[in-house]
């Protein structure tokens, strides 16, 4: 019975536009059960993206709403569901697994359960590069910018965290998991960059805690020399800004393995050699997350691997390696806010 509540739930987490597919092992199950007591499964398949108060969801349940409404509460506070608030009210929707549920038990991670995430996430990326559109997209950082570009104001994270009222900043699970597995890298700890309703939900449950645009730039700029990926949400209003290394992220470890990992990135950039003036000094090699430059008499970077970070550029002395900025009809359409990026992506999946 409650084997067939985790497989109905992990089908309802895979309806939801992020997905949660099937494995042949059933990984996705061990992971479900870990978080999930069978009758927290029920409530969760009875939300969807769209936020709902306790009578509603009650309602569907034939439940009592107010033991519905601690119900919920509990739940959201365990990150299994989300919760925003409305005028005094309280509304809760389902949680996507990545970004979402998994991001939500950064303080609550266990080793078995890191284990089977690991596992898990590797068929999971896979997934992603089939979404024409993404949850997160790399921007690069801003001294790999030259003023001839035509950057817009969404591409720079400096003007993302500007133009938030409330951000709250979390640690970073994947390297706090890997560090669990003692796999620790030792880079910034505190390194994702929350936004509006994200905020305060992180607030509210302890994940994270509320600063200052002032400090939220100093991170930026602590995680830029420390040569980590900028990593917005795939939006012009994004609820979050990631500052992630390649050995730990679950995201761009994981694209390091594609062949063409520059195919499943939403980026408008790529890194170019100037050949006349590299020194073959290899600093760019070091500095590059994605295994996308090469020594050879010169640099030389695999653009089918770039993914348009920057993070190489402003470390070259011969000011050898800039970035180009991609054709207007190559560029990727950003998505207006975090509900149009998983409607398009829903689109894609042929779920709308
Ligand atoms: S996505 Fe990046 S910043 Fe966010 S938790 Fe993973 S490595 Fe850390
Ligand atoms: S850092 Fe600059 S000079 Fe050194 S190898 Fe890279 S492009 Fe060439
Ligand atoms: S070559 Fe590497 S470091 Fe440079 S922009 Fe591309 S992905 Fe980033």
């Amino acid at each position: 019975m409650s084997e067939d509540t985790y497989k109905k739930l992990a089908k309802h987490l895979d309806n939801l536009p992020a997905g949660f597919p099937a494995t042949d092992s059933g990984v996705e199950l061990r992971i479900l059960k870990q978080l999930f007591t069978p009758r927290e499964a029920e409530a969760a398949m009875a939300l969807t993206m769209k936020p709902a108060p306790p009578s509603a969801v009650a309602k569907r349940l034939g439940a009592d709403e107010a033991e519905m409404a601690q119900h919920l509460e509990s739940m959201s506070k365990k990150g299994l569901i989300f919760r925003a608030g409305k005028g005094g009210r309280k509304l809760y929707s389902a949680a996507q697994f990545v970004i979402g549920i998994w991001e939500y038990h950064v303080n609550d991670l266990s080793e078995e359960l890191i284990r089977d995430v690991n596992e898990y996430m590797p068929f999971l990326a896979k997934t992603w590069e089939n979404h024409k559109t993404k949850q997160l997209r790399v921007v690069p950082i801003l001294k790999s910018l030259s003023a001839e570009m035509m950057v817009t104001p969404y591409e720079e994270a400096e003007n993302i965290i500007k133009a938030q009222s409330k951000i709250v900043v979390a640690p970073c699970i994947c390297r706090k998991e890997q560090g669990m597995l003692g796999k620790e890298c030792g880079k910034l700890g505190e390194a994702c960059l929350i936004f509006g309703g994200s905020a305060f939900f992180y607030e509210e449950n302890g994940l994270g805690r509320s600063i200052s645009q002032e400090e939220a730039l100093e991170i930026l700029n602590k995680g830029m020399e420390e040569g980590l990926v900028l990593q917005p949400g795939n939006s012009q209003k994004p609820s979050n800004i990631c500052l992630c290394c390649g050995c730990c992220c679950q995201i761009l470890k994981n694209l390091s393995q594609l062949d063409e990992p520059a195919k499943a990135v939403a980026t408008n950039y790529y890194a170019a050699v100037d050949e006349e003036h590299c020194t073959a000094c290899a600093i760019c090699e070091e500095r590059c997350q994605m295994d996308a430059i090469h020594i050879e008499d010169v640099a030389q970077v695999d653009t089918a691997r770039c993914i348009g970070c920057g993070l190489c550029v402003p470390t070259c002395d011969a000011d050898a390696i800039h970035l180009v900025q991609k054709d207007a009809s190559e560029r990727c359409a950003l998505p207006k806010n975090t509900v149009e990026t998983y409607m398009n992506i829903a689109r894609e999946r042929g779920m709308v």
